[in-house]
């Protein structure tokens, strides 16, 4: 990340960063600082530490004890005034940044708390994966890691973070409507998306060598599994066959009693305790309403939060014992669990070869027979198969453009092609195999490039070249996600 803007503005910004006490900040997780502020040796990493305010507290704080403290800040301006603030206090300053943190890493020390406050939407969403890899490395196994969200999920209610985060995104712009970014989802919007995370699990790990559905929970199979391979097993062969099913509407309603006595009132159990911090438990309803600021961090962060649900579920699964057996001799789980079906994305080939008469969607040179199926809106930024997501390209175009967004003119050809002139076309062809629903692809797009607006991403243009995301291009870019 460049820190250019930081040194010039530094005057400023450490002026906004001081208006407010670390209390204020940071009240929503204070209950967890406390306790460790009671031990007696403490290290503690603060990264993007800024003008050193949060440094100075917790340096103050714990006066008189065996402290490290270190602050960590890539502008150099920032920094020095950090080091102004926090003179007399055991507090050491490191010019290093994600996602490598080779400094602090070559320290070879493990942290008490690491602590992220505003850093993580400044790295791109391919060095993210990276930068938790780091921050996983530096932090001790009872360590506490603070970026500007919440808890991660608690593992028995892992489903419901990428459920709900999904469908942030996946709508038009109804976050919009309301100031206060408060927005209510419906049960049955949550339970189908449910069952769509689920459908891939019930295909058999491993299919070669005896049918293996993974478990899914500690004791029997979960119940949505045992349904869904029992609809496999009656021909059904994707989600748009299993949603016009006679028997779907009983699926939903069981599985509607199933989720709501369970993962949805789960997800906010903390330690025991109900601690309803993304919406109110009200039984009552058939909705649940966000909390303030909660729709915006699900947008803002939703690689983050995906990938953290995805990572404990993977390794949920894969304690479990009756599964250890089957995965020990196989792939990657993590992939069949969540990976890009690289098999079935080639059913999209001949549609889209015909649709682009044979040309690359990007250049708009002939194809030769060596296309590519890409992911428009990139895997990286939104890790699901969405039919009018996809576009052909040479193989050269798309290796070039990998995790970026293309420029603004790409966008338009993709909202002409897939949407306007064959949006239909990709729905009946490929519905077979991929959720084909034009307004979740467009709400994806539109998040996608908002994000990259107020990230200022580089957008790809060909070959080599990127261009700098314009605003004015861009007719949503200004409205606030
Ligand atoms: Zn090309």
């Amino acid at each position: 990340m460049s820190t250019v803007f930081y040194n010039d503005h530094a005057e400023i910004l450490a002026a906004q960063y001081l208006s407010k006490t670390f209390e204020e900040v940071h009240s929503s997780w204070l209950h967890h600082l406390l306790p460790l502020l009671t031990k007696n040796t403490l290290s503690i990493l603060d990264v993007g530490a800024g003008s050193g305010r949060d440094v100075h507290y917790l340096a103050e704080k714990t006066q008189g004890k065996e402290t490290q403290i270190i602050a960590v800040e890539p502008a150099v301006v920032l920094a020095k005034m950090g080091q102004v603030l926090t003179r007399e206090l055991p507090v050491r300053w490191i010019e290093d940044g994600l996602p490598q943190l080779q400094k602090v890493v070559g320290l070879a020390q493990q942290f008490d708390l690491i602590l992220l406050s505003a850093v993580w939407m400044h790295l791109s969403p391919s060095e993210r994966p990276l930068a938790l890899v780091t921050l996983s490395r530096l932090l001790n196994s009872t360590g506490l890691l603070v970026i500007s969200l919440r808890h991660g999920p608690s593992p028995d209610a892992r489903v419901m973070h990428p459920v709900s985060a999904d469908i942030c995104i996946e709508r038009p712009l109804i976050l919009n409507a309301d100031p206060a970014l408060k927005t209510a989802i419906s049960i049955d919007d949550l339970v189908e998306k449910f069952i769509e995370l689920y459908w891939q699990h019930s295909l058999p790990f491993g299919a070669n060598d005896g049918y293996f559905v993974l478990i899914q929970n500690s004791g029997k199979q979960s119940a949505l599994i045992n349904s869904l391979i029992e609809l496999r097993h009656q021909g059904v062969n994707s989600l748009s066959q299993l949603k016009a099913h006679l028997s779907y509407p009983a699926l939903l309603r069981k599985t509607r009693g199933t989720f709501k006595d369970g993962p949805l009132w789960r997800l906010q159990n903390l330690s025991r305790n109900e601690e309803c911090f993304l919406y109110p438990h009200d039984k009552t309803k058939n909705y649940i309403e966000l909390n303030p600021g909660i729709a915006f961090c699900f947008r803002r962060f939703h690689d983050l939060v995906v990938s953290l649900a995805r990572t404990q579920w993977v390794q949920k699964i894969a304690e479990f014992p009756a599964n250890q057996v089957i995965i020990g001799s196989k792939g990657n789980l993590s992939e069949f669990l969540f990976g890009s079906d690289r098999q079935t994305i080639t059913y999209a080939r001949p549609v889209l070869l015909d649709i682009q008469k044979g040309q690359c969607f990007y250049c708009q040179k002939s194809l030769k027979e060596t296309g590519e199926v890409d992911h428009f809106i990139p895997w990286a930024r939104y890790p699901n198969d969405l039919g009018h997501n996809f576009v052909l390209a040479h193989s050269s175009c798309n290796n070039q453009k990998r995790d970026h967004l293309a420029a603004q003119h790409h966008k338009d050809n993709w909202y002409e092609q897939n949407i306007i002139q064959h949006g239909q076309t990709l729905h009946s062809e490929l519905s077979r195999y991929f959720v084909c629903e034009s307004d979740r692809s467009e709400a994806i797009t539109t998040w996608a490039y908002q994000l990259a607006g107020q990230n200022r991403s580089p957008l790809w243009l060909d070959k080599k070249t990127f261009v700098p995301f314009n605003a004015l291009d861009n007719d949503l870019s200004n409205t606030a996600i």
